[in-house]
């Protein structure tokens, strides 16, 4: 019977994906590629003899298509393999089902047509960033947002923790059908975080590198100067806390402990 798994190929080339993941690209009769270059291509076509890129499913140059359709018709195509009965891999950079949907609308497709198909955790570019920046998100906790979804909706950035925000080029561009956005909405989204942060608020630009030839992008700038620099497909913006943890008082005192009891 046909089935589908999602795997991640982790941001770097061959290095950060799980034997287990391997496996199924070299036992699966086709694999879909979403990966950020053609080396990742490559590679994966010495796992398995079919491997076929999603990518021309994106708006080719010169046309303008909305990116749902584009996911729906990449899911069409695995879907129709797995009705084949195939044993179907789709090989997605990063983690599969990490700012990703791709695999959760292929996933939760191939279960309403009676099919097995589940999803193998990968290397996301924030696991990276982590290792990168030498940061231990659990020191003050973090939350991470799309950043066209953090301006749109009504989020509040703790400033006590870091903060993601996830495909900083495309921030403020709604239509789905850009691959970048305007210096206009990353001003609008500067003068929206400095509702919380200030103009000078020290912000990281990260990409991690494809390549284990190349190093990670790590550029340290004001919030205010986000206009000035270069924001890529790949870049995350990073808002570490501008401010100290601060203790819940009242529950200290319903647990009946002190500060110096915390050491
Ligand atoms: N599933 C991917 C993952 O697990 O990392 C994320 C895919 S999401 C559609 C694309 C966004 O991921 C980019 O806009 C950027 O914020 C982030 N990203 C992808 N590659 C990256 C890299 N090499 N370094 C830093 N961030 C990256």
């Amino acid at each position: 019977l046909g089935q589908l798994i999602c795997v991640g190929t982790g941001i770097q080339l061959a290095g950060q994906i799980g034997s287990l993941s391997v496996s199924y690209i070299q036992l699966a009769d086709v694999v879909f590629s979403l990966v950020p270059d053609g080396f990742t291509d490559r590679w994966l076509a010495t796992l398995n003899d079919d491997v076929r890129s999603l990518q021309p499913y994106y708006a080719q140059a010169g046309e303008i298509k909305n990116r749902r359709d584009s996911y729906q018709q990449m899911v069409d195509a695995m879907l129709a393999e797995v009705r084949a009965n195939k044993i179907v891999v789709c090989a997605l950079y990063g983690h599969p089902g990490v700012f990703s949907c791709v695999s959760h609308m292929a996933i939760a497709q191939t279960r309403m047509l009676g099919f097995r198909a589940k999803m193998l955790a990968g290397v996301s570019a924030e696991a990276c960033l982590w290792a990168d920046l030498g940061i231990d998100p659990g020191s003050s906790g973090h939350q991470s947002y799309e950043a066209t979804q953090f301006m749109l909706y009504q989020h509040v950035p703790d400033t006590c923790s870091h903060l993601v925000l996830w495909q900083i080029a495309l921030a403020g561009e709604h239509t789905l059908t850009q691959f970048c956005t305007t210096n206009a909405r990353i001003q609008i989204l500067v003068e929206h975080l400095t509702l919380w942060y200030c103009a000078d608020h020290e912000v990281i630009i990260y990409e991690a590198a494809n390549l284990a030839i190349q190093t990670p992008r790590i550029e340290k700038i004001k919030l205010a100067e986000l206009t000035d620099v270069e924001l890529t497909t790949i870049s995350t913006l990073l808002i570490p806390p501008s401010q100290p943890l601060r203790l819940n008082h009242k529950m200290l005192a319903k647990l009946a402990i002190t500060e110096t009891d915390l050491g």
